[in-house]
């Protein structure tokens, strides 16, 4: 029997609103907060709260960026001669995109979504490593980094498997009290809400069988582990996609070339833009003033999100849209869906949310980033009881946990 297991479970897009109504998980922990979330997709805020930075720290931001001189699917060129009616299928485009992931040696999550060929070579794709596993940042060190370099055992599931091989695969770890520290990652909740909305009865069965999950995987860790200390939580919610925006339409409809006058990546709710001349920069910026859907962001509130890059590297100007509009086409997809997040973070339906049966949770967590640190504190802790009770030399400790303002990137103290 060991002392203490801290349990970080991570239900992907388990936003505030989903469940702030809900009973879900109240029992098993009850202190909840809602946490702010962090602009941009998963592929930001996963990154962000496996490392306590922000985007422009790590610098795992949005999937695709223009980068010619690097771009990897050189050799998908030929592709573009393949009928459409076939290059748009997403069955051919997953099978194509498993199969690019094992050539180019793709570490984390890939997909060619809906990137024409015609331009696939003008791009890169930024998370070649996985964020869930040591040395998967971009940029700087994650939570797996630091428990290696402590030498704390831990459990993170893998993003090849289900989630209940994954809940499996964790209390066979706890069975054998291998572990000081545990990271579980459902993504199902997420997929689900992306086609069903955020309003279908299909969310609370699937609450449901993650609580049932739970209360199972705590059975297990009640007969391992003295005390369990859990934390529930998410990246961001999920909005219902009521309006359509073909943004492309109008960027095609300007006198301005592709790929000769500017670039572009339209993802679901921003589009990210390169510009080649004065010229296209002026016709694309008058253009999108007057696209009521959405706005420009200014420089000013990208840095206070904490995604303003000095090298410009995933767009020269970012378009956001509201809440509830969804581009498309886009490159993310061909065919709307009813949900969507990665709108801008403080709309209703962006907010995050972590569940504790802690006893509080500090002031100083607001927003997801900040899960680092409750991580950090959690398994150092852990390692120093678990080992004092085993008579082995505790770990030394950190003190230097909550010294960051809360909530809101700062570069005074993140640098
Ligand atoms: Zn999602």
């Amino acid at each position: 029997m060991k002392e203490i297991l801290p349990l970080f479970v991570f239900i992907d897009a388990c936003g505030w609103e989903i469940i702030k109504d809900r009973p879900f998980a109240k029992a098993l922990a009850p202190n909840r907060k809602r946490l702010t979330s962090v602009f941009g997709y998963s592929s930001a805020c996963v990154p962000s709260i496996l490392s306590g930075a922000w985007p422009v720290e790590h610098r795992n931001w949005c999937y695709f960026v223009y980068d010619p001189a690097n771009s990897p699917f050189k050799s998908l060129r030929p592709l573009r001669w393949l009928p459409q009616r076939l290059t748009s299928r997403r069955i051919f485009r997953r099978w194509l995109s498993k199969f690019i992931k094992v050539q180019l040696n793709f570490r984390g999550y890939f997909d060619l979504y809906n990137i024409p060929f015609k331009y696939i070579s003008l791009y890169d794709f930024t998370e070649k490593r996985n964020p869930l596993q040591p040395g998967g940042m971009n940029r700087g060190p994650n939570i797996f980094d630091h428990l290696e370099h402590r030498a704390i055992p831990y459990h993170v599931s893998s993003p090849n498997r289900s989630e209940k091989d994954n809940l499996d695969a964790l209390a066979n770890d706890i069975r054998n009290e291998r572990i000081d520290f545990a990271f579980l990652y459902w993504p199902g909740l997420d997929g689900l809400m992306h086609s069903v909305g955020n309003q279908s009865a299909e969310i609370a069965a699937k609450l449901n069988l993650y609580e049932r999950w739970l209360e199972q995987l705590l059975s297990v860790t009640g007969q391992h582990y003295a005390e369990t200390r859990l934390h529930i939580f998410s990246d961001h919610g999920m909005a219902n996609c009521d309006q359509l925006l073909d943004l492309k339409g109008k960027i095609d409809a300007l006198p301005l070339i592709m790929a000769e006058d500017y670039a572009v990546v339209y993802d679901s709710t921003m589009a990210r833009f390169w510009f080649f001349n004065d010229y296209a920069r002026q016709q694309v910026t008058q253009c999108l003033n007057h696209v009521q859907e959405g706005r420009i962001v200014p420089d000013s509130e990208l840095a206070d999100l904490g995604a303003l890059f000095a090298d410009r590297y995933f767009g020269e100007l970012i378009f956001l849209v509201n809440e509830g509009v969804l581009i498309v086409p886009s490159h993310m997809g061909e065919r709307p869906i009813r949900g969507m997040h990665g709108y801008q973070p403080t709309e209703k339906q962006s907010h995050a949310v972590l569940c504790t049966n802690d006893t509080r949770i500090p002031d100083q967590i607001s927003a997801i980033p900040d899960i680092y640190r409750l991580m950090i504190r959690d398994a150092e802790d852990a390692a120093a009881r678990n080992s004092l009770a085993n008579g082995s030399k505790p770990h030394a400790t950190m003190s230097d946990q909550f010294h960051t303002q809360p909530g809101r990137y700062n570069p005074a103290v993140r640098a």
